[in-house]
């Protein structure tokens, strides 16, 4: 899509519903339905002859105007456009879009080191439903080609970049080229990027979608998901309707909330990036501190990848405590200033230990082929003046 305006503004300029009240800012459409002119007017609107709302669950103004706020962020600067729908939450954009696209018979294939709720998403409920998933590495892309060529009725190829606990990428073009080779939907999660420092659709792929939970909100006090489609039949026929009938829309105050916090994101992109950048170089020179990945580093095996397919490294890291589980829980009880919370993309700095908590009932061996050792500590990479995250983490580390 074509703008006069640049991204940043993009994201600063209220999200605005057209409507006949000039409220400078978006007010919150707290209602259920909306009215009809006359009968006459009713019928055109549910038949689809004229545009227009009905009902909340069908599409609202908040969600409507912060769900085409996002569509341009992810089509900024590229030809052609794109539409997106708010569901409740970054795992019903997944599930939305998996029983829109997907059916009885059909095949996914992804990668092992999902985001946890994707990967029993898709194996215990579409598991369930006929949808059978395919786990494989990724990266290598020959083995990506050979399953395609050999394996009948993989419908959609699944993936995130950079995915977690080591940030981890792929390559979305060839990906995007495989699967418009093989019929296959490619389908991304934007989560940890966000459009400003990535922008899937340059690179061809057909669907993103994203928790707006983490990084488009930013402020960790709404839970919502999008997904962004540039293939308008798509989106307007089976996509919407499976949100529609499976009531997974996104509610008007979740919207509101989202598109409050979505106007800081370039600002916020920047801090977090550079507030990483200065960690992982301060973590890597530490002689307690075993490994760090973090893209922005040249020492992490994707660096260049992630050099060629995003305009910054992200706020998401990890890094590895020389000693075993009990320096990994020792770090976590000496922590301060930052934050130990179960969720990423928030203003302030957040700090995980994937064993002890989120990957607890996971066996050791299990655990360690996805890179989760008994050492590691995942940051979320706050904007807080960086010297105070690191002076936490020098006394905890100590
Ligand atoms: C949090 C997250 C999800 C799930 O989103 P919810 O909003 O919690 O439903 C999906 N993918 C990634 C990468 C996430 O970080």
């Amino acid at each position: 899509m074509k703008e006069k305006i640049n991204f940043g503004s993009i994201c600063v300029k209220e999200a605005k519903f057209q409507g006949d009240i000039r409220s400078h800012q978006m007010p919150l459409y707290a209602t259920s339905s909306f009215e009809f002119d006359s009968i006459n007017q009713g019928i055109d609107i549910f038949s689809g002859k004229e545009k227009g709302l009905v009902y909340g669950r069908y599409a609202n103004p908040n969600t409507s105007a912060v769900a085409d706020k996002i569509a341009r962020m992810e089509m900024f600067g590229l030809e052609g456009e794109a539409s997106a729908l708010l569901t409740s939450s970054g795992m019903s954009a997944i599930s939305t879009l998996a029983m829109g696209v997907l059916g009885h018979g059909d095949k996914v294939l992804t990668q092992g080191n999902l985001y946890g709720g994707t990967t029993e998403l898709f194996v215990k409920v579409l598991g369930r439903m006929g949808v059978e998933t395919i786990f494989t590495n990724l990266q290598d892309l020959n083995n990506v080609e050979d399953i395609l060529r050999k394996e009948k009725g993989i419908k959609a190829l699944y993936f995130e970049t950079p995915a977690n606990p080591t940030m981890a990428c792929v390559d979305i073009a060839a990906l995007a080229q495989l699967g418009k080779q093989y019929s296959a939907y490619t389908i991304i999660d934007n989560t940890f990027p966000t459009p400003y420092l990535q922008q899937p659709f340059r690179f061809g792929v057909d669907f993103i979608i994203h928790s707006t939970t983490k990084y488009l909100n930013g402020h960790g006090n709404s839970i919502a998901g999008v997904i962004v489609g540039k293939d308008k039949e798509l989106m307007e026929g089976p996509v919407w309707q499976t949100l529609k009938l499976a009531g997974t829309n996104a509610s008007p105050f979740e919207a509101w909330v989202l598109g409050n916090g979505m106007r800081t994101l370039e600002l916020r992109m920047d801090r977090h990036c550079s507030n990483a950048q200065s960690i992982a170089e301060y973590l890597e020179q530490h002689p307690k501190v075993a490994r760090v990945n973090y893209n922005g580093l040249t020492s992490h095996p994707d660096h260049e990848l992630a050099k060629k397919q995003m305009r910054g490294f992200g706020g998401m890291l990890s890094f590895e405590l020389k000693g075993g589980l009990d320096t990994g829980i020792q770090f976590m009880n000496d922590i301060q200033f930052c934050s130990l919370a179960p969720t990423l993309g928030d203003v302030d700095t957040l700090v995980l230990h994937p064993a002890s908590s989120s990957h607890y009932n996971v066996p050791r061996e299990m655990r360690e082929r996805n890179g989760i050792t008994d050492g590691l500590i995942r940051l979320s990479v706050g904007i807080e003046s960086v010297t105070d995250i690191i002076n936490d983490l020098e006394q905890a580390i100590a």
